[in-house]
């Protein structure tokens, strides 16, 4: 079955992880901007990074046949230092209209600081200018339930934010029913410490449906597997469920959501093959 990784950071990849991808069925990935596990230092700092999501990395994952679409931002955890990051948002236009850049994201909380939150409301403001969807990091343990609920508020207090074009990720239990009751997206990332794992991530499908919901393996510098969205297929089918309720979760989902980005040009891999006859 083909799939989508709809958040994983391949920047903090080797190449071998995108040939093993591809040998599982990945055709496409989707790589929000984040921390670089450091602080950086400058806005070029960011420049050179967004070159890295939109250029190398969108070469290196071809080689693979997997196609390659970015998000980008500055995160919650480097939105402490407010004037770095409106020097980032100021800059980001420069890349909007570069292939595969789908949106602004992952922005989101990360301790649900005052920074934090009016950097936030910074880059909705960039994404509603520049028409833009939008894809929202909530944070971890014990922080989620409050950040979640902040994020769903400040969203649905703007009117001009259309619910449709926003994925809210790294849902758990106990905050999925509020991200689709608002009218969101919902993205589970199966991580093998903390977030879902794939066997939570199927609970959680067969209380709520497929509807709306995505599942992502992250893949980032921290404990997490690259190949985590199979392991959820893997699930799903040993519990029965339909081909067609794992391939909407894991490949027409995403191409949804991601379609309403007017860069989004992603081509399956068959009507790649008509092409080329
Ligand atoms: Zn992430």
């Amino acid at each position: 079955m083909y799939y989508f990784d709809p958040h994983i950071h391949m920047v903090s990849r080797t190449t071998d992880d995108y040939a093993t991808l591809a040998r599982m069925g990945c055709v496409a990935v989707s790589e929000p901007a984040f921390w670089a596990g450091f602080d950086r230092g400058s806005v070029d700092s960011f420049r050179d990074y967004f070159h890295q999501l939109t250029d190398f990395e969108r070469r290196r994952a071809a080689q693979f046949g997997i196609q390659h679409f970015t998000w980008l931002c500055i995160n919650a955890k480097e939105a402490e230092n407010v004037e770095l990051s409106r020097e980032v948002i100021a800059m980001i236009p420069e890349f909007l209209d570069e292939p595969g850049v789908l949106g602004i994201g992952e922005i989101g909380l990360n301790k649900n600081t005052r920074n934090e939150a009016q950097i936030f409301l910074e880059h909705l403001d960039l994404a509603i200018q520049f028409d833009q969807p939008i894809l929202i990091h909530t944070p971890h343990l014990e922080d989620k339930y409050l950040g979640t609920r902040m994020i769903l508020d400040m969203l649905t207090s703007d009117h001009r934010i259309d619910t449709d074009r926003v994925l809210v990720d790294h849902v758990e239990e106990h905050t999925v029913g509020d991200v689709l009751k608002d009218g969101f997206w919902a993205g589970m990332t199966l991580y093998p410490v903390t977030k879902c794992t794939p066997q939570r991530a199927a609970d959680i499908i067969e209380v709520y449906g497929p509807e709306r919901l995505l599942v992502n393996s992250a893949g980032d510098w921290g404990p997490s597997k690259p190949t985590a969205v199979p392991d959820f297929i893997f699930e799903m089918r040993q519990r029965g469920h339909a081909e067609s309720v794992i391939r909407r979760v894991v490949y027409e989902n995403p191409i949804e959501f991601f379609s309403q980005s007017s860069n989004f040009d992603y081509r399956a891999p068959d009507e790649e093959a008509v092409v080329t006859i």
